[in-house]
């Protein structure tokens, strides 16, 4: 296993910049998600660590080496890939052990090594099939297969689960999970699925039009998202967001915003410092941190109801305070809800996170 190194990288295509001077350091036996909408550099960023693209500027290292200008096969690194990419001539046998004919190994010795990492995923038994006479399911634990059959520094994963169906996502995410605690491989794992990076991840990087805009811990991007795009991008259903007007009275933080009703809040530095440049702030709560309270109750905000959806062990209850500006509580109860017509939901300041007129977090 080894690290990776991203210095100063930037890739590129003619006019346009899909990764924009990015940095960080995976360590040895580290789980990282990339994670990030469509479009952000997810998977070029990953393509320039394997070697199937080239940087435009700056530097990769895997274990402290220079790959930048690497052939892919020398980097020693395997990689999954969304679609599969298994050889349809090939049975399972050979698909798995190709990794290993490439490197020279003999026959009985590489079918030998596949049948034991396929038993591992269970598909063992079905060594003889072709790619197309197996499920989705089991074509992605071939794949998973052919990465895992020759010890790499680094595993690469391209949104590996999204062909699947959502039951199998879910038991292909807790296997790759406990692979990676039995392991302790270094993976870099692409997805735009935060439930995903959450799940996995013991780094997440958020990416958004070609930067990293938050490497931290699940639990830190949760509780801490650093702007107002993390913030709505991590969690399901995401944090809400609601604007409103700042301003100092009598040395604390007054918050305006129609329907909101919240006591004053301490000020800090970092707080008068973005009053400074804008009254404008953002005020996010997370769904499970709002609950149903009585109208004219302070730290609570009021609206009309906009759907309440019961989802078994929890209730979704969305009001909407116009311009589809909407706020979701989720509600622990199984009983179903009998809700008027316009709805109070209150919080706890201790829960609510601000960020300043750019979207940045104002930290506490
Ligand atoms: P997705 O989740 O949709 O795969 P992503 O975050 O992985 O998205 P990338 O595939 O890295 O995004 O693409 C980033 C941007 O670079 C996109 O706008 C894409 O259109 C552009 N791009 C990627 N490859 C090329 C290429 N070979 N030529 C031109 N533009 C490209």
């Amino acid at each position: 296993m080894a690290s990776v190194e991203f210095k100063n990288v930037t890739k590129s295509f003619g006019e346009f910049t899909a990764v924009s001077d990015v940095s960080f350091d995976i360590a040895d036996g580290e789980f990282v998600c990339l994670l990030g909408p469509s479009g952000c550099g997810k998977t070029t960023s990953l393509r320039m660590m394997a070697g199937l693209e080239t940087p435009t500027s700056g530097h990769i290292l895997i274990g402290g080496q220079e790959v930048t200008h690497l052939h892919p096969k020398d980097r020693n690194i395997a990689m999954v890939f969304q679609d599969y990419a298994l050889y349809p001539h090939m049975n399972l046998a050979d698909n798995i052990a190709y990794p290993l004919k490439v490197r020279g190994e003999p026959v009985a010795q590489r079918h030998a090594r596949a049948k034991q990492v396929a038993d591992v995923l269970k598909i063992g038994h079905l060594m003889d099939r072709l790619p197309s006479q197996i499920s989705g399911g089991q074509q992605q634990r071939t794949s998973l297969a052919r990465a895992l059959v020759y010890p790499a520094k680094v595993y690469l994963f391209d949104e590996p689960l999204s062909n699947l169906d959502a039951k199998l996502r879910l038991e292909a995410r807790g296997f790759l999970n406990h692979l990676q605690r039995d392991m302790g491989m270094t993976a870099v794992y692409v997805t735009h699925d935060q439930a995903e990076a959450m799940a996995l991840a013991t780094r997440i990087a958020v990416m958004d039009q070609g930067h990293i805009v938050q490497f931290a811990s699940p639990i830190e991007i949760y509780r801490r998202p650093a702007t107002t795009f993390v913030a709505n991008f991590v969690g399901n259903p995401p944090m809400n967001l609601v604007e409103v007007e700042g301003a100092q009275v009598e040395g604390k933080l007054a918050l305006k915003a129609e329907g909101l009703a919240i006591a004053a809040l301490a000020m800090t530095d970092a707080i008068g410092k973005a009053l400074a440049a804008s009254g404008k702030l953002t005020l996010g709560v997370r769904p499970e941190h709002l609950g149903i309270a009585q109208t004219g109750a302070t730290n609570t905000i009021t609206a009309p109801l906009f759907a309440n959806e019961n989802m078994g062990p929890e209730s979704l209850v969305t009001i909407d305070r116009g311009d589809s500006a909407r706020v979701t509580a989720r509600i622990f109860t199984d009983d179903h809800l009998d809700l008027s017509k316009v709805v109070t939901l209150r919080f706890s300041t201790e829960h609510v996170h601000l960020f300043d007129s750019t979207g940045k977090r104002i930290p506490a």
